[in-house]
């Protein structure tokens, strides 16, 4: 009996340990071969499974770890050792991975069963029966504000009672701040390279093709081992869990980490449980370290969105993976590649990317989705960016982000699109008062390029949007537009969209 881990499975606290004493790891290289990741991306992934391997070895667990090209390569070698092995795992996230692995190990007469995962708080079947109980059919119910109240009611997390901590389920209002100008957003954690961090950073770069060049980026400074993955939990909740909250969707120019808690790719790697991290949100409240807002905003992302996406992708795939309900074609301008633009909150945002492989989630939403959004790209195309891009993203997570909630390609995840005018950014941002395009201008040269886009995208997409959600507003403004505006409109958006595609813009 041998339990089989992948490298998001990477939780030392997990129960299925004490019930195995035989690990196997297979650092399976193909799939980085297949897409050029960032580099830290996959510095991240290989150093990590790498420290989890040495740290089950010195708990006394015989730990097989095999480098090969792909998983088959692996399992043959584990299967001419140990023939006809009875394997288990905690059920992987990604679609379809359970029956490729299951055929796999099947053919090389073996057995694999798979077991929950505590990567997530809830199994399938308890979202399943939620969501049953809901009716999918419903828009109204099946969607993150009754799933949250549900998960808060059972968790009990930040709940007085029957009744929410301070009053209300949700404290969005107070999330909309923006910070003062002499506001510095306290230093993200840093965790020096280590040996095996160096190393597997240097094999990455003479190995692989990928998103940047090693030298490109900044240094690296993720957490790779559960140690350091606490430690950045405890910095957050010590430095900056009291302004993540107010500051939650603000951007400043230069600042690429604002308030946020930089814990994503540590809870999807399984080196935090998604559970801990929220129990210790709530104690920070209790113990009068975060407001309330910053701590409901944090707990509503984690035990809320990040368990709703999951469970709705799981639902909803294949067909979220081909979805394209706008049919949107455009290929992604090269800006996204190359952070190469004149637009200060695009080249913002790409940049921070290109650097750390990680940008914050207002960025990735009201900047980087919905730019592309606005502009008419292909959802697909903009997954496989943001998939090769991040160093949190996994197909589970980016899909749903991104195709659903970035790109509304499907109307799974939002009632309506996530696509605002240069207004939101000049809202939320210092970013429009260094840009050399004017966000007060909808048309003509040096019209922010935002806002042709935004109102040709409402006209042009008018048939699905005008009834949906919360647009009837918009559509208000789009009747009032005469024939001339429109014309200016259209002349602009299509300068923008050749500028874009030519790498002037
Ligand atoms: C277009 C788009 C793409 C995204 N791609 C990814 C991705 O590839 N991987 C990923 O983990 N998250 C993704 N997200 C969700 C979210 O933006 C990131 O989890 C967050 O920005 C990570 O930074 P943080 O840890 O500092 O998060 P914080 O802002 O500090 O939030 C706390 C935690 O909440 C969770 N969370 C918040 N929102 C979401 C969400 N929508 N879905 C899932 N978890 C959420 C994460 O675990 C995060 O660490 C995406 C969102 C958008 C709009
Ligand atoms: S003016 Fe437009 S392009 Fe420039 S930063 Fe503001 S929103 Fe972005």
């Amino acid at each position: 009996m041998t339990l089989w881990l992948l490298g998001t499975h990477l939780d030392r606290t997990a129960d299925y340990l004490d019930e195995h004493d035989h690990v196997l790891l297979i650092e399976a290289t193909a799939f980085a071969d297949r897409r050029p990741y960032h580099p830290h991306k996959l510095t991240l992934v290989f150093a990590a499974m790498r420290r989890f391997r040495d740290d089950l070895r010195a708990r006394g667990l015989t730990v097989d770890y095999r480098r090969a090209e792909t998983f088959g390569e692996g399992l043959d070698d584990h299967f001419d050792e140990h023939p006809g092995d009875d394997l288990t795992m905690p059920r992987p996230a990604a679609h379809g991975a359970e029956d490729r692995l299951r055929e796999l190990v099947d053919d090389r007469g073996g057995r694999i069963s798979f077991v929950p995962n505590p990567t997530f708080v809830l199994t399938p079947e308890e979202f399943d029966e939620w969501a049953d109980r809901r009716g999918t059919s419903d828009p109204d119910t099946y969607r993150l504000e009754d799933f949250y109240r549900w998960m808060r009611r059972r968790s009990g997390v930040l709940m007085d009672g029957d009744s929410p901590e301070g009053g209300e389920w949700n404290y969005d209002e107070q999330n909309r701040e923006t910070p003062p100008d002499d506001w510095e957003p306290p230093a993200p954690p840093l965790f020096e390279p280590g040996e095996t961090v160096r190393e597997v950073a240097s094999w990455v770069e003479a190995e692989f093709e990928t998103f940047v060049d090693t030298d490109e980026a900044a240094p690296f400074r993720w957490p790779v081992t559960r140690k350091q993955s606490l430690d950045a939990l405890e910095q957050f909740v010590d430095a900056r869990f009291a302004a993540f909250g107010p500051y939650q969707d603000a951007m400043v120019e230069g600042e690429w980490a604002m308030a946020h808690s930089l814990l994503s790719a540590s809870i999807n790697l399984g080196l935090l449980r998604p559970m801990e991290v929220i129990e210790r949100a709530d104690r920070a409240y209790e113990e009068g370290d975060a407001p309330i807002n910053s701590v409901e905003g944090f707990v509503r992302q984690v035990l809320g969105w990040r368990e709703f996406v999951r469970h709705v992708y799981r639902r909803s795939m294949p067909a979220m993976a081909e979805a394209n309900q706008l049919g949107q074609t455009e290929t992604l301008p090269p800006a996204y590649w190359t952070g190469e633009t004149e637009m200060t909150c695009l080249s913002e945002a790409v940049e921070h990317v290109r650097e750390r492989g990680y940008a914050h989630h207002i960025e990735r939403l009201m900047v980087l989705s919905n730019f592309a959004l606005v502009y008419g790209a292909d959802p697909h195309e903009l997954n496989e960016w943001f998939h090769r891009g991040f160093v949190d993203a996994f197909h589970w997570v980016t899909t749903p982000n991104v195709v659903g909630m970035g790109s509304f390609a499907t109307d799974v995840l939002s009632s309506k699109p996530y696509a605002s005018s240069g207004s939101y950014v000049n809202r939320m941002s210092d970013y429009c008062s260094s840009c050399p395009y004017a966000v007060s201008r909808d048309t003509g040269e040096g019209a922010c390029p935002f806002n042709s886009l935004y109102w040709t995208f409402l006209r042009e997409h008018e048939e699905t949007l005008r009834g949906t959600g919360r647009m009837g507003l918009m559509y208000a403004h789009v009747d009032d537009k005469d024939e001339a505006e429109w014309t200016a409109l259209e002349e602009r958006a299509e300068a923008v969209r050749e500028m874009a595609r030519n790498g002037t813009l």
